[in-house]
C-alpha cells in the first residue's frame, strides 16, 4: 500500500483530524458513510468497525446483518474544507462478513474479483478515464434546488456567459488538493452544463475517484449557492449528461490495444475487446444506464448514443476509437451516464471485453456515416441494433445476458434486479403531466 497505518496515525496527530468517514457504495451507486470520532482510529485500522448491513439497499437479510468495514489505506484523504469540529478524513472501505471473508454483495469487492480474473488472463491494469457531465442549478432561499440554470452558456463558452466558471474553477482546485490530476474542464453544450475530465487511472482507483468526484462537485456547488446534479436528463429538449468511459487494457509491456503494425494501429486484442463490448452492449445497458431517467437521454439529436455501432471518426455511435495511439490508444464507450454505479459498470464492461478477447469476437464493420440519417431498413442491412429504449427493456436484456450477469455475481445481480424492478413498477404506475396534456381533453 502507498500509505501505511503509521503514516495515517502521524497525519491524524499533525493535522488534528477529529472525524473519520468510512465510505462505501450501495448497489444503486449511492455513497454511504459511517462517521466515527478519531478515538476509534485503532479499531478502524484493525478492520473492527461493524455496521448494520440490513439497513443498506441490496445488502443482507436481517439475520446476518453485522458486517465489517475493511478500509483500503490507499484511499486515505483529508477533506480540504474547514469544519467547526476539526478536520475530517475519509477512507473507502470494502464490506466483509463477520468471519472476515469479502461480502459478495459489495460492488467494490466485486470489481476486485473481476480485476483478479483479468490478472489471471495476463493483464496488469484496466485503465479508465471518465468524462462526467453535470448541471448547475440555482438554489432557492431555503437552500432547495430549483430548475433555474445558472447561465446561458454553451460549448467552450467564456464568461460573462459562463457564470458557472468560478464554481467550476473552485471544484477543480479542490479536486487538485485532493490528488486528482484534472486534464480539462469546460462548459458543455447545454446551458448550465459542465464537464471536468481527470486523468485515467486503474479501474479500482478510477471508480473510487468517480464517487469522490461527485461528492466534491456537490459540496463546492453548494458553497456557490448552486446545486450540482448528475441526473442524466434533467431538462427536456437540451443535451443530457453522460459519463463517457475511456478504457484501455495494459500488460507489463504497455497498452495492449496499440499495435504499430495493426490495421489502423489497433491490435487484434483491441478489436476483440471492442467485439465483446458490442456483443454485450444491450445486456450492459441496465448497468450503465440504471435509472428511468437514463433513457430520456438515450434519444436521437443530443450527442448521446441510440444504436449499437462503433466508429473511428464520428461521435454519434456507441463506441468511438479516439485518434490518439501509443499509450493513449483507447476505446470510448459513450452510453454510460453518471447514475451508473462505477464499480458495477466497470466490472461489467471489463468482463464483456475480456469475454470478447477469449472468444475472439470480431466486431461488425465501423460505421463512419451518420446513423441517425439512415432509414430503418438500411440500419437493418448493416446489422445495427438499437440500444434498449426503456429501463424495462434494458432489464430484460440483462436477464438474457449470462456474461454480464456473471460479472455481477448472483448476490449483486439479484439485489440490482430487485431494486430496479421496484423502480420500474413505481414509474409505470405514475400518470404524468404530459399524458394529461395529451389525453384529458382529447378523449
Ligand atoms: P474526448 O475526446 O471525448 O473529449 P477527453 O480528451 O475529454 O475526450 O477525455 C479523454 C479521457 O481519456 C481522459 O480522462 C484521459 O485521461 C483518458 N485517457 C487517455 N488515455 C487513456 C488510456 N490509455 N486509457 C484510458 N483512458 C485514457
Ligand atoms: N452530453 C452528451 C451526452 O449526453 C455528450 C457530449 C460530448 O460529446 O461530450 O453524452
Ligand atoms: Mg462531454
Ligand atoms: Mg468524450
Amino acid at each position: 500500500s502507498e500509505i501505511t497505518a503509521d503514516q495515517i496515525r502521524q497525519i491524524v496527530k499533525d493535522e488534528n483530524v477529529q472525524f473519520l468517514r468510512l465510505m462505501f457504495t450501495d448497489v444503486n451507486g449511492i455513497i454511504k458513510n459511517v462517521e466515527v470520532p478519531i478515538s476509534q482510529l485503532e479499531k478502524v485500522l484493525n478492520n473492527k468497525i461493524a455496521f448494520d448491513g440490513s439497513s443498506i439497499d441490496g445488502f443482507v437479510r436481517i439475520e446476518e446483518s453485522d458486517m465489517l468495514l475493511f478500509p483500503d489505506l490507499n484511499t486515505w484523504l483529508l477533506f480540504p474544507w474547514e469544519n467547526d469540529h476539526g478536520k475530517v478524513a475519509r477512507l473507502i472501505c470494502s464490506i466483509h462478513r463477520p468471519d472476515g471473508s469479502p461480502f459478495a454483495g459489495d460492488p467494490r469487492n466485486n470489481l476486485i474479483r473481476i480485476l483478479d480474473q483479468m490478472k489471471a488472463a495476463g493483464y496488469s491494469a484496466f485503465n479508465i478515464g471518465p468524462e462526467p457531465e453535470f448541471f448547475l442549478f440555482k438554489l432557492d432561499e431555503d437552500g432547495h434546488p430549483t430548475l433555474t440554470l445558472n447561465d446561458k452558456g454553451s460549448y467552450f463558452d467564456f464568461a460573462p456567459l459562463d457564470l458557472g466558471e468560478n464554481c467550476r474553477r473552485d471544484i477543480v482546485l479542490e479536486l487538485e488538493k485532493m490528488g486528482f490530476e484534472v486534464e480539462a474542464s469546460h462548459h458543455e453544450v447545454a446551458p448550465g452544463q459542465h464537464e471536468i475530465d481527470f486523468k485515467y487511472a486503474d479501474a479500482l482507483k478510477a471508480a473510487d475517484q468517480i464517487q469522490t468526484f461527485k461528492l466534491v462537485v456537490k459540496t463546492v456547488a453548494r458553497k456557490h449557492g448552486l446545486y450540482a446534479t448528475f441526473m442524466p436528463k434533467p431538462l427536456h429538449g437540451i443535451n443530457g449528461s453522460g459519463m463517457h468511459i475511456n478504457m484501455s487494457l495494459f500488460n507489463e509491456t504497455g497498452n495492449v490495444f496499440f499495435d504499430e503494425n495493426g490495421e489502423d494501429q489497433l491490435s487484434e486484442t483491441a478489436m476483440h475487446f471492442l467485439g465483446g463490448l458490442l456483443q454485450h452492449a444491450r445486456g450492459l445497458t441496465a448497468i450503465n444506464n440504471p435509472t428511468v431517467n437514463s433513457y430520456k437521454r438515450l434519444v436521437p439529436g443530443f450527442e448521446a448514443p441510440v444504436y449499437v455501432a462503433w466508429s473511428g471518426k464520428n461521435r454519434s455511435p456507441l463506441i468511438r476509437v479516439p485518434q490518439s495511439r501509443g499509450l493513449s490508444t483507447r476505446l470510448e464507450l459513450r452510453s454510460v451516464d453518471p447514475t451508473a454505479n462505477p464499480y458495477l459498470a466497470i466490472a461489467a464492461i471489463l468482463e464483456a471485453g475480456l469475454n470478447g478477447i477469449e472468444h475472439q469476437v470480431t466486431p461488425e464493420e465501423a460505421v463512419d456515416r451518420n446513423i441517425y440519417r439512415m432509414q430503418d431498413d438500411e440500419r437493418k442491412a448493416n446489422h445495427i441494433q438499437d440500444l434498449p429504449s426503456t429501463l424495462h427493456n434494458a432489464l430484460k436484456a440483462l436477464a438474457n445476458d449470462e456474461v454480464v450477469k456473471g460479472a455481477l455475481g448472483n448476490h449483486l445481480y439479484q439485489s440490482f434486479m430487485d431494486s430496479k424492478d421496484l423502480e420500474w413498477a413505481a414509474y409505470r404506475q405514475e400518470v404524468s403531466d404530459w399524458e394529461r396534456e395529451q389525453y384529458l381533453e382529447l378523449y
